[in-house]
């Protein structure tokens, strides 16, 4: 063989992998589109909300913020008191006593529309003369509650509002909201955030879309219904995505009673944020956060003011520390995420198939390794990336990578059975699928014809030119077979040197034309054979049988697979008696 034949051959045999790689690979893309496309129906978003809360639990804690005091009102306090809601005189005292050691701003998460006397006009004093007091209303849902009036008119009023998802967790915080007959009102952890930063002198400024805005070290965007792993979120108002500081226990507290008594240093209170809210059982402020239930928090629930807190000082401190913000990626990102991860399952169930160490048996074993493999992977590398800030939504790779890893194992079981109906070494169906396709052939109706060939003094052949020739000889034989047979027709090899056709619907008249061109495609080979007794060149013998499947005259036995074979091998040696390179046809 010259040279350039030589890359020729091995050319087209890297190409010939190529093609099967590809195949393989085209898994895919139809992975990747499927899992998208089951995304896209929001039936796993609940299981995208898991991974997203066991992101936020499991990472380590920050130092708390050093900005924030929360007054607590628990059910201890209200039992002290006496009375819920508390009178004015003693809110009122609170106030005062917190204001006399200058906090900064105070955030007061309580409904207070209506006087609860006595003390009434002491608390609208205070509400009038105490500087950056906000107080709350409730806008949005079911039930509504208006502002103080006081503070209304004062234009020092925020949203208590807080956006849930359907699952009842806080994972997105509300910036700010307007329906149609009011002006756009901040929520309450942005309003007293903003109003802290003032003193700093950082102001928001105008981004460069309008949804944009910029804060500090801070570049704030409106999260999109499609954000991260959200599949058409509620997202109306400003909303940007919760990227909590911690669980309640994080934020430095005082009790109301602690605040009413004067039992706190100065320190605690000043040049900071105070948000007074409830966290008594029996009032019922309490929200999901991703932290509830797990490890890092001792409560089940956490009441709002929390969550308050949380909203501003991720603002603060994103704004002043250049704290990240939580980012995703445009949509089509995440789909060639979800594909490189589809592609990496297709690669390792390949590898994992192709170590031999599991078998066929073990096929499915191999596909659940290679999901933990691929999927453990993904998740660390989404963990890591959320560490770093971007939510990347995991579960659609996850979907993808599945899908993968159990197409590959089916396009690997129906190459394994290919294979195991596939002779090796001439390309030709093998003896175990000639048995099963004679046996399938003789339960139908009509002319089935067989023809059996053996090639000439083989062993000759292999004596004087080696039995590598000698398997060379074979594949062109086996294809000289294949070129001469009609399509519908099944070559195989049935032996060593010997190939067996099934031709259905052939009579003796069309067998024996097609063992004619069998004989003559074989000696067009011109394999020189200088040792044949019947040629100088390769040749073969036949013996062609013919039978009506449901002639009556024959019986069950002579329409049996076994005795066709038998009288087709019975007309083969007839050839070679008669010299062979040629056929006889069975009486
Ligand atoms: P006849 O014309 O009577 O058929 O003579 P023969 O030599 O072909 O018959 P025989 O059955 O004695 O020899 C068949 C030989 O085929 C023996 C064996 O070494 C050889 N053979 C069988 N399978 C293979 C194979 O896969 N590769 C090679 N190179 N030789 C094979
Ligand atoms: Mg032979
Ligand atoms: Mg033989």
């Amino acid at each position: 063989m010259g040279l350039a034949q030589g890359l020729m051959k091995q050319q087209s045999k890297m190409l010939q992998k190529l093609l099967r790689e590809w195949k393989r690979l085209a898994i895919a893309p139809g992975a990747t589109v499927l899992a998208t496309v089951l995304s896209w129906t929001g039936v796993v978003q609940p299981l995208e909300w898991a991974f997203f809360d066991n992101f936020v639990a499991v990472r380590p804690l920050e130092a708390t913020d050093p900005r924030i005091v929360v007054v607590t009102i628990d059910d201890a306090d209200i039992s002290r008191i006496g009375q819920w809601p508390i009178p004015d005189v003693t809110l009122a005292k609170a106030l005062r006593n917190l204001s006399e050691q200058q906090p900064r701003v105070i955030g007061l998460d309580i409904y207070r529309d209506l006087a609860v006397e006595p003390g009434h006009q002491q608390l609208v004093d205070v509400f009038r003369t105490v500087p950056n007091l906000v107080g709350i209303e409730k806008r949005f849902g079911l039930q509504k509650v208006p502002a103080p009036p006081v503070l209304a008119e004062l234009n020092r009023v925020a949203l208590a509002d807080l956006v849930e998802d359907p699952d009842s967790t806080v994972r997105r915080g509300l910036l700010s909201a307007k329906d149609a007959q009011t002006p756009t009102i901040l929520s309450l952890g942005t309003d007293v955030a903003l109003r802290y930063l003032a003193e700093e002198g950082v102001q928001l400024e105008a981004g460069r879309t309008a949804v944009e805005y910029r804060l500090g070290l801070a570049t704030f965007r409106a999260l999109d219904r499609q954000d991260g792993g959200y599949i058409q979120a509620d997202a109306a108002g400003y909303q940007i995505l919760m990227n909590y500081r911690g669980p309640q226990e994080a934020f430095q507290t005082l009790s109301l009673t602690e605040v009413l008594s004067g039992e706190f240093a100065g320190e605690e209170v000043r040049d900071r944020i105070v948000l007074i809210g409830s966290t008594a059982e029996s009032i019922n402020d309490f929200f999901l956060t991703p932290y509830d239930g797990s490890a890092k928090s001792l409560h089940s629930r956490t009441p709002g003011v929390f969550i308050h807190a949380n909203l501003a000082s991720q603002i603060m401190s994103a704004a002043l520390d250049g704290r990240p913000l939580l980012q995703v990626v445009p949509e089509p990102l995440e789909w060639l995420w979800t594909f490189g991860w589809v592609v990496l399952s297709v690669l390792v169930t390949r590898e994992i198939l192709e170590a031999r160490r599991i078998g066929q048996r073990f096929a499915y074993t191999g596909a659940v390794l290679s999901i933990f493999l691929s999927g453990g992977a993904l998740i660390s590398v989404g963990y890591l990336l959320f560490l770093g800030s971007w939510w990347i939504p995991v579960v659609p790779a996850l979907m993808g990578l599945t899908i993968a890893a159990i197409a590959s194992i089916g396009a690997y079981n129906q190459q394994l059975q290919q294979f195991a109906y596939f002779d090796g070494l001439t390309q030709v169906a093998n003896r175990r699928y000639f048995d099963q396709q004679l046996l399938e052939f003789v339960q139908v109706r009509g002319n089935l014809s067989l023809i059996l060939c053996d090639v000439d003094c083989f062993k000759n052949y292999n004596d004087t030119y080696g039995h590598q020739a000698g398997d060379s000889c074979l594949k062109q034989v086996a294809h000289a077979i294949h070129s001469a047979v009609r399509r519908t027709d099944i070559v195989a090899r049935y032996g060593g040197e010997e190939f067996a056709v099934i031709l259905p619907n052939a009579n003796a008249e069309a067998a024996a034309q097609v063992a004619e061109r069998i004989l003559k495609q074989v000696r067009k080979l011109d394999l020189v054979h200088a040792t044949s007794t019947a040629s100088d060149h390769v040749t073969l013998s036949c013996g062609v049988v013919t039978v009506m499947i449901d002639d009556a005259t024959l019986s069950h036995a002579e329409l049996l697979p076994v005795s066709l074979v038998a009288r087709a091998d019975k007309a083969l040696y007839g050839s070679k008696q008669s010299g062979r390179d040629r056929l006889t046809i069975a009486p």
